[in-house]
């Protein structure tokens, strides 16, 4: 589903990310972790174009990522994404929030578009909450609303960045029970996240990330018991 081949990329002097080498598959859940800087946001935020690399093959769904004659708006309609801030439309309901994209983008009639939107508010344990505004929500039920609104455009993947460091203590586990269902259901998923009981879970994949590099690709459980490199043993003893 994802493919990245000897990826590159420069920010202007600053080498950013080093030869990535990987391959996710349709169904897969890959959690990515690793020290703040390292990388992680930009190699997901290269996966829908908002980077792009300066080297290498990046190909999703078949969709030459780095042809700079693919056509990013067929990307995108594929992927959903969830930021560490919701970026929910403050003066629109919930439910106009999760509609605004199937109608525009995907062209479908309001109330196809609502009946899909209370589909996936359902999903997230909210439908009551259609009729309110972000602000009259927790942040664990805005960042359920992000969710929804992005599994309302019927993607392939899902990338989530660090969707649960924003939040209150008490709040993170109800977002991460989403996501588990989520990977449960087969959708392929590309997660930064510092929750490593989540990571060691639900991941079929730990990517350990350090200065730009891809050190490790292992299986969570072999991961946490047994990291090959030192930097990510050092990580661990960090954040365990
Ligand atoms: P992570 O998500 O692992 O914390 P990022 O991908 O956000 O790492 O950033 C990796 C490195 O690239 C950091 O040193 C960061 O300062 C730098 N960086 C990120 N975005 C930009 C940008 N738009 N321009 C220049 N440098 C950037
Ligand atoms: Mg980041």
């Amino acid at each position: 589903m994802i493919q990245f081949r000897d990826v590159n990329k420069h920010y202007g002097h600053f080498h950013v990310l080093k030869n990535i080498n990987l391959t996710i598959e349709a169904g897969e859940v890959v959690v990515v972790i690793g020290p703040s800087g390292s990388g992680k946001s930009t190699l997901l935020r290269c996966i829908n174009r908002l980077e792009t690399i300066s080297g290498g093959e990046l190909t999703v769904d078949q969709i030459k990522v780095h042809d700079k004659k693919t056509d990013i708006n067929s990307l995108r309609r594929n992927i959903g994404m969830v930021f560490q801030h919701f970026n929910l439309y403050p003066h629109r309901t919930v439910l106009e929030n999760i509609t605004l994209a199937p109608m525009k983008v995907l062209g479908l009639p309001r109330q196809e578009a609502e009946e899909t939107a209370l589909i996936y508010l359902n999903k997230v344990g909210i439908p009551e909450k259609a009729k309110s505004y972000p602000s009259q929500l927790s942040g664990g039920q805005q960042q359920r609303v992000a969710i929804a609104r992005g599994l309302a455009m019927k993607p392939k993947i899902m990338l989530f960045d660090e969707p649960t460091s924003a939040l209150d203590p008490e709040m993170i586990g109800e977002v991460l029970d989403v996501m588990r269902d989520l990977a449960q259901e087969g959708m392929t998923m590309v997660v930064v996240t510092h929750e490593m009981g989540f990571a060691r879970e639900v991941a079929d994949r730990i990517v350990f990330m350090d200065q730009g590099q891809i050190l490790e690709t292992t299986p969570p459980a072999e991961f946490f018991e047994s990291p090959r490199e030192e930097r990510a043993r050092t990580f661990l003893s960090r954040v365990l």
